[in-house]
């Protein structure tokens, strides 16, 4: 590493959410948390040189700005051939970096995070890209890295490489796009981009389709892919899980890597939870039953500790695989076990199980609700976790449930496949993993935990060797700073 601590590494980094402005999905996790455990590393890390991160999302309507310190520090026209936009720039001096809130007509004061319409989000989205780039110039912050995520800031590493007013400006700049969720691509956006004067990718190597969509616009331009576990980087590169853009990401394999989210570890930590009834750490998993006990209780069904109490915690779609799991369950009611689903999503999925719920009363239940609060109590109180997942860019639900020592039963794929370790308990077995996105495939494994639940200390040594691995975002900062001093040095 040949920086110094005299030397400033300049970081862009851009999001469409972040906590704690803002959140709808895992995005928001880790935009809200990378930045400052990026922070934490470079202070705690002698010889690495000195850190300028600043983080831009949108300003939407839905973010509560009387929570934070905001004040306006620009505000200029983002002019195309059709139009002339304002655009404002708030900065909040609230956290460990400067964040910039960017404003404008394109995020109407009664405007989604996501709009149904894609266009009205091509043009939103695109805005807020120009923006944050004529916000550098006009600073005259020329950042060393721009990190963008997904297909919402997919554009900027396209403007950067391929818009002549932002070539030479930013010719010394090296880019990073995150892909959280390959499928997303931004299809249908392109009325909005047009609009905003930003014409279709001429890049032969990417399919004809997929030239006129965010993200693998931005895919073709960056420097760096990195998709948000290994485990994913390395299936988009097949057909299975490559959406259609395989064969163009094979030919620029060597820029395609994955690092793992890490876990928020304060907000999701059994032995300070202020939601739970009983704390517990793995020093005192005793108490740990007494959550269950309470769960059942408050949900009228019966209290049996040796009864495997199986628990989901998802979004209801096809992504997830709730339908596997359900129909495994359902064919195995022969065996001991009660079952507890939190979720929403498909109407048609929530009927299936509302079924499962109706025709075992005594023991299923489906809590057909996003709720915050019983989800910490369900990881504290559950035996095991289903997560089937079709595919798994990352997956949290899985680390947060480890750490609480409810141990997962998932699909082998994507970030699942690096998070949980299914070898004999004393090699360091963490959870269940099953291959086939089947309703056999996931009945085995299931089988195969309720049978290891049956000997109490076998369960204990899995929940604990779960409980004791560091899912902190600590690992990935270091990860991701290895990303950013390896394009630097190269600049
Ligand atoms: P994804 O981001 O694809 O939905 P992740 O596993 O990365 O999946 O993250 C899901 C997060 O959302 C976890 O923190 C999980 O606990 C939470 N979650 C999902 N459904 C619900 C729900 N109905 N109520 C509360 N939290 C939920």
């Amino acid at each position: 590493m040949n920086a110094s601590p005299s030397e400033t590494l300049k970081i862009l980094f851009a999001a469409s959410e972040a906590e704690p402005f803002i959140k709808v999905g895992g995005l928001g996790d880790v935009a809200g948390s990378l930045p400052g455990a990026l922070v934490d590393y470079f202070k705690g890390t002698p010889d690495l040189p000195t850190l300028d991160i600043r983080l831009f999302i949108p300003f939407h309507s839905k973010i509560q700005s009387s929570r934070f310190h905001l004040e306006k520090v620009a505000s200029f026209p983002i002019r195309t051939a059709k139009s002339e936009l304002l655009s404002s720039v708030y900065l909040c001096t609230d956290l460990k970096f400067p964040a910039y809130l960017i404003a404008g007509e394109p995020l109407p004061p009664d405007g989604a995070v996501y709009d149904p319409n894609p266009v009205v989000d091509g043009k939103k989205f695109t805005f807020f890209t120009l923006s944050i780039l004529e916000f550098c110039r006009l600073q005259n912050w020329v950042p060393d890295i721009v990190h963008a995520n997904d297909w919402h800031t997919a554009i900027l590493p396209y403007l950067i490489r391929t818009q002549k007013e932002y070539k030479e400006i930013f010719s010394q700049t090296r880019t990073i796009l995150g892909v959280h969720n390959l499928p997303f691509m931004g299809g249908g956006t392109q009325g909005g981009l047009v609009e905003l004067g930003i014409s279709a990718s001429q890049n032969f190597r990417l399919p004809k389709w997929a030239r006129h969509m965010p993200l693998p616009m931005g895919l073709a331009e960056s420097d760096r892919i990195l998709a948000v576990s290994p485990g994913y980087a390395r299936e988009i590169l097949t057909p299975e899980f490559g959406c259609g853009l395989d064969g163009f990401l094979f030919t620029c394999k060597e820029k395609v890597g994955g690092i793992l989210n890490g876990l928020d570890t304060k907000v999701w930590n059994p032995s300070h939870d202020p939601y739970l009834v009983s704390t517990y750490s793995r020093l005192t998993l005793k108490n740990r039953i007494k959550n269950k006990q309470e769960m059942l209780s408050r949900l009228g069904l019966e209290f049996n500790p040796r009864t495997p109490l199986i628990i989901m915690i998802s979004r209801i779609d096809q992504q997830k695989g709730i339908d596997i799991a359900l129909f495994a369950l359902q064919n195995m009611m022969e065996r001991k076990f009660q079952l507890i689903i939190l979720g929403v999503g498909d109407p048609v999925l929530e009927d299936t199980c509302k079924a499962l719920e109706e025709n075992y009363p005594e023991r299923v239940r489906f809590l057909q609700r996003f709720d915050q609060a019983l989800s910490h109590q369900l990881y504290g109180s559950g035996d095991m976790i289903i997560i089937p997942s079709r595919y798994e860019p990352c997956g949290l639900t899985q680390m947060i449930a480890m750490r609480y020592g409810c141990v997962p039963v998932a699909r082998n794929t994507g970030g699942l496949s690096d998070t949980i370790i299914d070898q004999p308990p004393e090699e360091g077995q963490t959870g269940f993993l099953f291959e086939k996105a089947e309703e056999e495939s996931c009945k085995e494994a299931v089988e195969r935990a309720l049978n290891a639940f049956i000997n109490q200390a076998t369960w204990e040594k899995i929940q604990k060797n779960g409980m004791k691995t560091d899912f902190s975002w600590k690992n990935s900062a270091a990860r991701y700073a290895k990303e950013y001093l390896d394009l630097w040095n190269n600049l």
